[in-house]
């Protein structure tokens, strides 16, 4: 089977390099926000070229903690994508933030400027970006948008591990970005991981207050915070993996060429090319067919596993009927969300399988 993923298919190197940071925290008898975190936090700021990261419990409390940070809560209007992971959403409404969903562009799965320009009210505070599958894009768009209309630009980073828009990285465009290291994300930890990223000063130290209950020194709570710490487990394994993140992203973007170059069934269309390599991290793959349900039988049949990133836009989710939305409608992203596939892309794919893919997907009649 070709799966979506592949952790067994590993390098040795890396499995002895995990081995290693696992046998060095267990030693150190230091389990909780301690030097391996602290490693860790410099090593991802270096790597993004961002002035602070607070490492947290995971992508989630990466944005929420972001929205507090900001000072956004209760009557303040978020503007974000309904294709996206639930977590986005549920961040905004766990700030206690309303959230308002932009339509998108079909080509790309990502948010339509357009459609985020016409959900913009008086109580607007943000726009919460997402670089979809792994894609960064028309950042010059948004940032003049959110100058505008005097509005925070806002980045979840889950999938744009390694993303860069005219060299700089995703995260680093606005307020703040937030990233996931849930295991199957470009960069995974063995279990739940996130962070902060800023390049300004007091919010990286609010941060960093609120991921331990608000405390400002032990025992001392100038604010009600919670607790979002990044244990040093998970740190010392994340610098471990991060060594080999470039190399499994030039993968993954060779795969994505195979893919690109090959791909020529008329029932099967592959999303826009990036401008650029760099534009695009590749967490996913990301096909759309009118023939969904027959291609992925088509695709099994043949020993290759998909998966559909989203099958349920937010807007269509039990808990979010009543979320608020552009006054024209979502109808791009209703369409999408029927149509779009997910085929296999990962850093322990050989050229060999990425060929046997697009035959297979060319066969599909
Ligand atoms: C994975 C993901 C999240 C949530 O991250 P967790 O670490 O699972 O909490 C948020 N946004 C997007 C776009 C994601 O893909």
């Amino acid at each position: 089977m070709i799966h979506m993923n592949d952790f067994s298919a590993e390098p040795e190197e890396l499995k002895k390099a995990q081995r290693e940071a696992f046998e060095s925290v267990m030693n150190s008898g230091y389990y909780i926000l301690g030097p391996q975190v602290k490693n860790f936090e410099d090593n991802w700021a270096k790597t993004l070229e961002a002035r602070y990261c607070v490492g947290v419990a995971n992508g989630l409390d990466a944005i929420e903690i972001g929205l507090r940070v900001s000072g956004i809560g209760s009557g303040d209007e978020v503007i974000t994508t309904p294709m996206t992971a639930f977590a986005t959403v549920l961040a905004i409404v766990r700030a206690g933030a309303t959230p308002v969903l932009a339509d998108i562009d079909a080509s790309t799965g990502l948010m339509d400027p357009d459609s985020a320009k016409r959900c913009i009210s008086k109580r607007t505070r943000a726009i919460l970006l997402v670089h979809l599958y792994g894609q960064i894009k028309a950042m010059e768009t948004w940032q003049n948008l959110c100058r505008d209309h005097d509005i925070l630009l806002l980045e979840d980073c889950a999938q744009s591990h390694l993303s860069r828009w005219h060299g700089q990285s995703a995260g680093t465009f606005g307020a703040w970005g937030a990233y996931s290291f849930y295991p199957t994300k470009n960069l995974g930890a063995l279990g739940d991981a996130g962070a902060f990223i800023t390049k300004d000063e007091a919010l990286d130290k609010k941060a960093r207050q609120l991921r331990n209950y608000g405390q400002s020194e032990r025992y001392h709570h100038p604010t009600l915070g919670m607790n979002s710490r990044l244990d040093e487990l998970q740190a010392a394994i994340l610098s471990a993996r991060l060594r080999f993140l470039e190399s499994f992203t030039q993968t993954r973007r060779e795969i994505a060429n195979i893919y690109y170059d090959g791909i020529s069934n008329p029932l099967v269309e592959v999303l826009k090319r990036p401008d650029a390599p760099e534009n695009h991290c590749h967490h996913l793959f990301v096909v759309k067919t009118n023939r969904r349900s027959e291609l992925m039988e088509h695709l099994k049949s043949h020993q290759i596993e998909s998966l559909i990133h989203y099958p349920v836009p937010i807007h269509k989710q039990k808990s979010l009927q009543q979320v608020q939305h552009d006054p024209q409608g979502l109808t791009q992203v209703e369409k999408y969300a029927e149509t779009c596939l997910s085929i296999p892309c990962h850093p322990h794919m050989t050229r060999a399988t990425a060929t046997h893919v697009v035959e297979v997907i060319n066969r599909f009649v």
